[in-house]
């Protein structure tokens, strides 16, 4: 019986996308199939202490899905639907997102299956501590280097460095977006919000787009979607509606980003604003505007709500936002997707570039690291944008060709098979 595609979990419609490239690309049955499938996957316990005296048991993973290109790199998830499915998918996207912007690493990813809402800074913490230490036989700065992720920060790498420090020595290169002080790279923590600009100025100019006054709407306001307001609110850009996992908030004149900026840091949610109307999440993205950014979780734009969306450009900064039936239908209305493994890329290659620095035990002055980033996207973005439009192929097509092209080149010069 065929499966629906609303029924299909995040790893296989990551994989529908892969199929329709390995096709373009003529790839073998068996070089697909290693191209799918993880290389290696752990699944531990993560039993913690909480502040009460009770213990939780949660369940952690790290899936690393891809090697051909270098060592593993991708974030940690803490977010109740982290299960394996989930880390999976963004383990895949992880393999295509670092081949198609060059960075020399493979794909990964970690999750906890958690709220960390729910949990004290000092819970976080050893929950942060014991699955390092349940993971760390898999970590090395020449295997694997986490980052952080959807309820993740730069706190939690700090923690992930000290408890692997405490087993191998001090290894600042065993993770990226750590704080600056322990040396995390200036410029990372806007790194995947500043991408997303980025890349849409370039493709704004190829699709005629004047960017001044656009009317934004973007979902998500923790580090890329607060990042990305912020920066195209400050580059002439309308950030008309803006929310968090409450609720949002929306004003066809432009929102006050900097006011919401500053709410956030009180403690106030982007739906308390009070100028504005409060929208939910779903209303949100059904909002008529010109380029609707999705900067929270996966799947918000599925079959059920494709048909109704009202933008002209849809940039994936969140991962698998869109689904593969929403993705069809999207197209099917000519309304342009910048894809996740494209857009959000400026996270990985600022952490690529903390990688080489703490490597090299130098610091780069943050306008270098910013400089950088942008010949990297932009040559990213190129590369897509070339493709799209000599084969007639979306962007999102055209983004897992050259990654899919890539990471297949890889495998089959190391002689794997
Ligand atoms: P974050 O935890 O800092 O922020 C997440 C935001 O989404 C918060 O504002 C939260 O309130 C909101 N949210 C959570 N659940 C929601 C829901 N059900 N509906 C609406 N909003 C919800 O996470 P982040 O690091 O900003 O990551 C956001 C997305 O970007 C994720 O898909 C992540 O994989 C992707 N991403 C992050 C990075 C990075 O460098 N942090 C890099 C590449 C991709």
């Amino acid at each position: 019986m065929a499966i629906a595609i609303q029924e299909l979990t995040p790893f296989q419609e990551v994989n529908l996308f892969l199929d329709d490239s390995a096709d373009r690309l003529g790839l073998s049955d068996g070089l697909r199939e290693m191209l799918r499938q993880p290389w290696r996957e752990l699944k531990v316990q993560v039993p913690v202490r909480m502040d009460d005296g009770r213990v939780e048991v949660f369940s952690g993973y790290r899936i690393q899905h891809n090697g051909a290109r270098g060592p593993y790199k991708g974030g940690v998830r803490y977010h109740p639907q982290a299960d394996a499915e989930e880390v999976r998918a963004l383990a895949s996207l992880m393999t295509w997102k670092n081949a198609l912007v060059n960075v020399p690493f493979g794909g990964a990813k970690g999750g906890v299956q958690c709220d960390p809402r729910q949990l004290s800074e000092s819970e976080l913490n050893r929950l942060t501590r014991r699955y390092t230490l349940n993971i760390s036989h898999l970590l090395a700065p020449n295997r694997d280097i986490p980052a952080p992720d959807m309820g993740t920060n730069a706190q939690t790498m700090a923690w992930m460095m000290d408890a692997y420090g405490q087993i191998h020595g001090h290894s600042p290169a065993i993770v990226t977006g750590k704080p600056v002080e322990l040396g995390g790279s200036l410029g990372r923590e806007a790194a995947t919000g500043r991408g997303v600009a980025f890349i849409l100025q370039e493709a704004a100019t190829d699709l005629s787009m004047d960017m001044d006054g656009i009317r934004i709407v973007i979902q998500g306001y923790g580090n890329v979607g607060s990042w990305a307001a912020q920066i195209l609110h400050d580059s002439g850009c309308r950030i008309i509606a803006l929310s968090d996992v409450a609720g949002g908030i929306y004003n066809p004149k432009g929102l006050d980003v900097s006011r919401i900026a500053e709410n956030k840091i009180a403690g106030i949610g982007v739906s308390e604003y009070l100028d504005g109307e409060k929208v939910t999440n779903a209303e949100l993205l059904e909002l008529e505007c010109d380029v609707l950014i999705p900067a929270a979780i996966d799947n918000v734009i599925n079959a059920e709500n494709a048909s109704r969306i009202k933008t002209k450009l849809i940039a994936e900064a969140a991962n698998h936002p869109v689904t593969f039936g929403a993705d069809q239908i999207l197209n099917d209305r000519g309304i342009t997707i910048l894809p996740d493994i494209l857009v959000n890329a400026g996270g990985v290659t600022v952490s690529y570039f903390e990688w080489t620095q703490n490597l090299q035990e130098f610091r780069w002055e943050e306008e270098r690291v910013n400089d950088e980033l942008r010949k990297v996207m932009s040559k990213a973005y190129q590369a897509v944008h070339e493709k799209v439009a000599s084969q007639g192929i979306n962007y999102r097509q055209a983004a897992f060709d050259i990654g899919v092209g890539r990471v297949a080149r890889a495998v089959n010069l190391r002689g794997f098979v």
